[in-house]
C-alpha cells in the first residue's frame, strides 16, 4: 500500500521522535508498502524518507518549488514531484496515499492530518487516518476530539474512525478492518 506519512520538518527535542520515524520507515519497507511524504530532507521527514530508501524501499516526495531550498528537497528518493502551491502538494499526497499517518510534527503536520480527518466525515476521503501517538505527543488532540464528542460537535461513531496508537499491530488491524464514516448529514 502507499502510506502517506505527515511529520515535522524538525526533529523535536527528544531522540524518541527520531527513533519513531526510523521505526516507521522500517515498518513500511518490511511490509512492502511505499512511502508518500512531503519531499523534504530536514527533520523527521528526512529521517523517515532516508530510512525507507536505505532499507531498499520506494519513496515518492511532493514538494513546492518555493520550499525546495528552504526545506532542502530530498533528491535521493525514488520520485520527487515539484508543484507550485501547497494545496497542490497536499492534494497529491492525499490522492496517492491509501493510508494517512501522522508522526509528531508542527503546524504543517497538524493541518495535513486534520484535513484528511475532516474530509473523511464529508465523504471526501475513504482511507484510514492514524495519529502515531509516540511519547503521548498527540494526547491534547485526542482530548480535543473527546471534547468535541462531549460537547456535541462530533459523533462518538465518527470519533472512533480515527486511531491514536503506538502499536503497529493495532495499526495493521485498524487498516485491515477500516470502513469510512457514514457521510455526515446536517439536521
Ligand atoms: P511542520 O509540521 O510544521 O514541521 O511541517 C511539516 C510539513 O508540512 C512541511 O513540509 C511543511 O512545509 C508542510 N506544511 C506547512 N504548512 C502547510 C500547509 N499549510 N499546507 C501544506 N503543508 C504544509
Amino acid at each position: 500500500m502507499r502510506i502517506t506519512v505527515y511529520c515535522g520538518a524538525s526533529l523535536g527535542n527528544d531522540e524518541i521522535y527520531k527513533n519513531a520515524a526510523i521505526e516507521m520507515g522500517r515498518w513500511i519497507v518490511n511490509n512492502r508498502h511505499q512511502l508518500v511524504y512531503g519531499g523534504g530532507k530536514l527533520g523527521l521527514m528526512g529521517i523517515v524518507s532516508d530510512t525507507v530508501m536505505s532499507e531498499g524501499g520506494e519513496v515518492t516526495g511532493i514538494i513546492t518549488h518555493f520550499l525546495t531550498e528552504r526545506e532542502l528537497a530530498n533528491e535521493d528518493i525514488t520520485k520527487l514531484i515539484k508543484v507550485d502551491t501547497m494545496p497542490e502538494r497536499k492534494k497529491i499526497m492525499i490522492d496517492l496515499g491509501e493510508v494517512y499517518i501522522a508522526l509528531p510534527g508542527g503546524p504543517g503536520t497538524l493541518e495535513e492530518i486534520t484535513e484528511v480527518v475532516s474530509w473523511a466525515r464529508i465523504g471526501q476521503n475513504s482511507n484510514p487516518c492514524i495519529f502515531f501517538n509516540i511519547n503521548n505527543y498527540y494526547e491534547p488532540i485526542k482530548n480535543m476530539f473527546d471534547n468535541m464528542v462531549n460537547s456535541g460537535f462530533l459523533t462518538a461513531e465518527d470519533r472512533d474512525k480515527f486511531l491514536f496508537t503506538t502499536s503497529y499491530e493495532e495499526m495493521e488491524n485498524f487498516i485491515k478492518t477500516y470502513t469510512p464514516p457514514v457521510t455526515r448529514k446536517y439536521k
